[in-house]
């Protein structure tokens, strides 16, 4: 859809067209860089129903957003969550939203991917840090190589797009960079590295875990040649195409670099709160309104006020010294 004269629009003349969705703080893993071994999570009685969730999606398409993307936490595991993928699908058919899609662990792939290519969703994300089975159960803490091996199975079979995003943490993963280039070419997938961000406080020191990925771009131009492409997203990520397997490969580079000025996009969380930047801590409620009536007058006008203080950029900073994380929250609690 082009620009309507219902667009958001934030003070810097940002058209706000994509919608992430936090649909749970929960999950059935618990990454090392992502969350602590015991995470409190937010209580079940704040959270907001499917229903309430569909309303706030609904006001956001009604002022031009287009694409939606569900997170968490692990959106799978939310129950009943394919009632919300269902209703938010109807969207795609009617052409309100050109985009419905998923970041998961993969971990309830197998189970789930058939339905949701029934329901509109075409392209997933899935998280994967390490190709070696034990390496990988160490850096999830709870999770298994094979159940996520066996859901990019069957998501391939029922024909959903992949893109694999891939934590670059040093002395952890460098060494498979390659492989993992190399597996997704052959696989047909699509590859991120992100570098990690400074969010939430877990038990090891980030710093140690931080790897430019200037860094890893060097090392894999040993290896591979990267052709530039135009291909972006309104996002923090540049892509790349690697000739040798003609897979694009995207670099999610918050920290090194900056690239606010093209940002497309703001978040919600499984409380309705939404905030506006994922590199601070600045948030709107949107659950208040949402509940005072029914006709969603009052959370439009909360969505328009929050949109109007959308920051020009973020603020994160990852340096010796610095020991608290620059925003509270963890990322499962918008998703990243
Ligand atoms: N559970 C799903 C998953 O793992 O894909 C969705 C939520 S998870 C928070 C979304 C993405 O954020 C994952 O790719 C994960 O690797 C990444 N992530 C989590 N914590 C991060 C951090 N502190 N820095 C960078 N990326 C992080
Ligand atoms: Fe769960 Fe995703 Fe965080 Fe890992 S990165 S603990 S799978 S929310």
């Amino acid at each position: 859809m082009g620009i309507n004269k219902n667009q958001l629009l934030d003070p810097y003349g940002r058209a706000i067209s994509y919608l992430r969705v936090s649909v749970t703080d929960r999950c059935n893993y618990r990454c090392l860089y992502c969350m602590s071994e015991n995470m409190t999570f937010l209580p079940k009685s704040d959270l907001l129903t499917l229903e309430e969730l569909e309303r706030l999606c609904i006001a956001f398409i009604s002022r031009g957003v287009d694409k939606i993307r569900l997170t968490g936490g692990e959106p799978l595991v939310r129950r009943n969550i394919m009632n919300l993928i269902k209703s938010l699908g109807s969207f795609i058919k009617t052409g309100m939203l050109n985009e419905l899609t998923l970041t998961t662990n993969g971990s309830l792939l197998e189970k789930y991917a058939e339905q949701l290519v029934e329901n509109g969703i075409r392209r997933v994300n899935v998280s994967l840090d390490s190709l070696v089975r034990e390496k990988f159960t160490k850096i999830t803490r709870w999770g298994t190589l094979e159940e996520v091996m066996s859901g990019l199975s069957e998501a391939k079979r029922v024909g959903l797009k992949i893109k694999i995003n891939t934590v670059a943490l040093k002395g952890f993963n460098e060494d498979e960079f390659d492989s993992l280039i190399s597996w997704c070419g052959e696989q047909g997938f699509d590859l991120t590295f992100i570098e990690t961000m400074p969010m939430g406080e877990i038990e090891q020191n980030r710093v140690d875990q931080y790897m430019p990925l200037t860094l890893v771009r060097e090392n894999i131009e040993k290896n591979w040649k990267l052709d530039e492409i135009s291909y972006r997203t309104g996002g923090p990520a540049r892509y790349v195409k690697v000739r040798e397997t003609g897979q694009r490969l995207g670099f999610i580079t918050p920290l090194s670099h900056n690239f606010c000025e093209d940002c497309n996009r703001v978040r919600i969380t499984c409380t309705g709160q939404l905030y506006m930047c994922l590199g601070q801590d600045d948030r709107a409620d949107l659950r208040t309104p949402l509940r005072k009536d029914s006709s969603n007058i009052s959370v439009l006008s909360a969505i328009d006020e929050a949109i109007g203080r959308k920051p020009k950029g973020h603020d994160f900073i990852i340096e010796r010294g610095v020991s608290k994380p620059a925003v509270e929250r963890h990322m499962s609690v918008t998703g990243g």
